[in-house]
């Protein structure tokens, strides 16, 4: 059972974003080429037994179209894809920090309070 399958030649693949082997279509350099190897991928699944579903008919589809018939996609899915590739490639590694710092900063300023009033008490107490 394919993984993923080359929107261009039908071929059998591992990964939605790798280079086909058959006809070396590189997903990565086209927006769109990437968004429809998501799609015919079972990596679009959160779902298993959705995957693990997919992945038969993904056999069937990259018959399909290395004998030269077109996919039918799902519109509304394929916007799904485009909008979740836009979140994506908006996420910086500095929107990353920002974010890990507003998860973290309480944790780490209630436990810096705790240590300054054992300091405090400790320092009353001598
Ligand atoms: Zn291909």
């Amino acid at each position: 059972m394919a993984k993923a399958v080359c929107v261009n030649c039908g071929h059998p693949k591992r990964k939605p974003y790798a280079r086909c082997d058959s006809c070396a279509l590189d997903p990565t350099k086209h927006d769109e080429a990437l968004v429809r190897s998501v799609y015919l991928s079972i990596g679009r699944f959160a779902d298993p037994q959705k995957a693990e579903r997919y992945a038969r008919d993904l056999d069937d589809i990259g018959a399909a179209i290395r004998r030269g018939e077109t996919v039918e996609y799902d519109l509304h899915e394929l916007e799904r894809l485009r909008l979740q590739q836009r979140m994506v490639g908006s996420a910086t590694r500095r929107r990353l920090c920002g974010v890990l710092v507003r998860f973290f900063l309480p944790g780490l300023v209630f436990v810096l309070g705790l240590w300054a009033l054992f300091y405090v008490l400790s320092w009353l107490l001598a």
